[in-house]
């Protein structure tokens, strides 16, 4: 007998920002399986039975809800934001390509969600209007020293750049180290957002310069977008807004 998995997004956080396809499949899993925080944004009545599990094993929890579907169930497994970014569906998938081969037949969905940097960029304008990229700064799945090539790149590239995993108790010099190689290849004036539990009930947000930036403002329910070359910030009676126009200029680095 085999169920069916669902990797489900829950978007970044406020219930309205979960889609109708994610609490639709939720509500109609038999089995929830996720990081007991993530479980907990899952509203009462949906999913018959809950898993929890430590945020460190995200392939442990993946083979725990691909058995569960092996035998029969309708699991979801939760994400925050989409689960494509940074999150679950990748070691779902992983599981099944270094796991038992019975897990290849399992109905396997995705089911995406309102990554945190959309709901971050949609508070405060549009600073991802034009060519961005995303890079995670937590060095736990890789080294160092490549996430520095990449951020060399990506701040040669003159793209706006969007920090996940930014900093946490046992990563606390890596935004400071990641933001001192971009400004090399930024004006002092350039914005740089630091958005924390966006559309939670703690979400703070601020706007500051990568001259200014101060990387202790940032843990791990932060993340920070720096503009391009081109990223404006726009004083208004309603607070500044940061958009990067639909047209680019070549800048040299
Ligand atoms: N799949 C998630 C990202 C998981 S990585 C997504 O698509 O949003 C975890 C990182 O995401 C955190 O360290 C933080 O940088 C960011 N993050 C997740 N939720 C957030 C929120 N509500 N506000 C700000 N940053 C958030």
């Amino acid at each position: 007998m085999t169920g069916c998995l669902a990797i489900v997004g829950l978007g970044p956080g406020a219930p309205e920002l979960m889609t109708p396809l994610a609490a639709e499949t939720l509500r109609a899993a038999t089995d929830v399986v996720g990081y007991a925080p993530y479980l907990a944004r899952v509203p009462e009545g949906m999913g018959q039975r809950r898993h929890a599990s430590d945020n460190r094993e995200e392939l442990a929890r993946a083979r725990q809800a691909l058995e569960l579907a092996a035998q029969g169930k309708s699991v979801a497994v939760v994400s925050s934001g989409d689960p494509g970014m940074f999150a679950m569906a990748s070691a779902v998938f992983e599981a099944i390509e270094t796991g038992n081969a019975a897990w290849k037949d399992i109905d396997i969905t995705v089911v995406p969600g309102v990554s945190a940097m959309l709901a971050a960029a949609a508070r405060i304008g549009a600073p991802l209007g034009h060519d961005f990229c995303v890079i995670s700064l937590s060095d736990n799945l890789k080294p160092w020293e490549l996430v520095l090539k990449r951020l060399e790149a990506a701040a040669a590239g003159d793209f706006i750049i969007v920090l996940y995993n930014p900093a946490s108790k046992a990563r606390p010099w890596q935004l400071g180290e990641a933001l001192g190689l971009i400004a090399r290849h930024r004006a002092g004036a350039t914005p740089v957002i630091f958005a924390r539990a966006v559309t939670q009930a703690d979400e703070s947000i601020e706007i500051t310069t990568i001259a200014e930036a101060d990387p202790a403002r940032a843990d791990m329910r932060t993340l920070v977008i720096v503009g391009s070359s081109a990223t404006r910030l726009i004083q208004g009676s309603r607070g500044p807004f940061v958009y990067t126009p639909r047209h680019a200029e070549l800048v040299e680095p």
